[in-house]
């Protein structure tokens, strides 16, 4: 960042390593602070050899470990390039339990698998959200029975309402 000149820095990644750095004028700027697993997982054999974020090195599918084929991860901390929300690990839990089943039971792995859904509800205004559901190819996976693409009022009060509710009574309890 140069604030003074207003000016944001960003580092452009690929496979795991800067190649470029593009510099951008702002007038405004909402940034995401630089994200990594924690040390302690950054700094074990459990991460992605050689990356500087650290993250658990998974199948972005099965959720099982590249190379421990005991260890799984899902969730934040996990190598799967969705983007990292509750909502992610409310779909990747449900994988994570047919996995772990699958191998105990059978010793192979599970057909399900976990096809990257993120959920971002966008706040576009007072009373106005867009519900963004979508996968790792970015595909659209929508719950509800209409064009969610749209700015909603109803969405905004699901967001407002309804969605603290489900994660305080349901999604931590495993049964929504
Ligand atoms: C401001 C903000 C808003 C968000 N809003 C949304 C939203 O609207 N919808 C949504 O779906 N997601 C949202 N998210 C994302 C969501 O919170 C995360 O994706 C989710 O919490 C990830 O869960 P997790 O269990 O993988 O990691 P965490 O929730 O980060 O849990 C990891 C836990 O490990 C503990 N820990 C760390 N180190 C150690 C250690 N050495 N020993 C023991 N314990 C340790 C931490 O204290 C923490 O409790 C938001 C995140 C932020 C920051």
């Amino acid at each position: 960042m140069k604030p003074d000149s207003k000016e944001a820095v960003f580092d452009v990644y690929k496979e795991g390593k800067v190649v470029e750095q593009v510099t951008t004028n702002y007038d405004m700027i909402h940034i995401t602070p630089p994200m990594s697993a924690p040390d302690f997982i950054k700094n074990s054999p459990l991460a992605v050899p050689g990356s500087p974020f650290g993250w658990v090195d998974v199948d972005k599918f099965t959720l099982q470990h590249n190379r421990y084929p005991n260890v799984y991860s899902i969730g934040d901390a996990s190598s799967t390039p969705n983007a990292k929300t509750g909502a992610a690990v409310r779909k990747q839990a449900p994988v994570l339990v047919q996995q772990l089943l699958s191998q105990i039971n059978y010793g192979k792995p599970a057909d399900a698998k976990y096809t990257g859904y993120g959920s971002c509800p966008l706040i576009t205004g007072y009373g106005k959200l867009v519900l963004a559901e979508f996968d790792y190819d970015n595909q659209p996976m929508e719950t509800f029975p209409f064009d969610q693409s749209k700015e909603r009022w109803t969405m905004y009060q699901l967001k407002k309402r309804v969605l603290p509710w489900m994660y305080w009574n349901k999604i931590l309890k495993g049964t929504a």
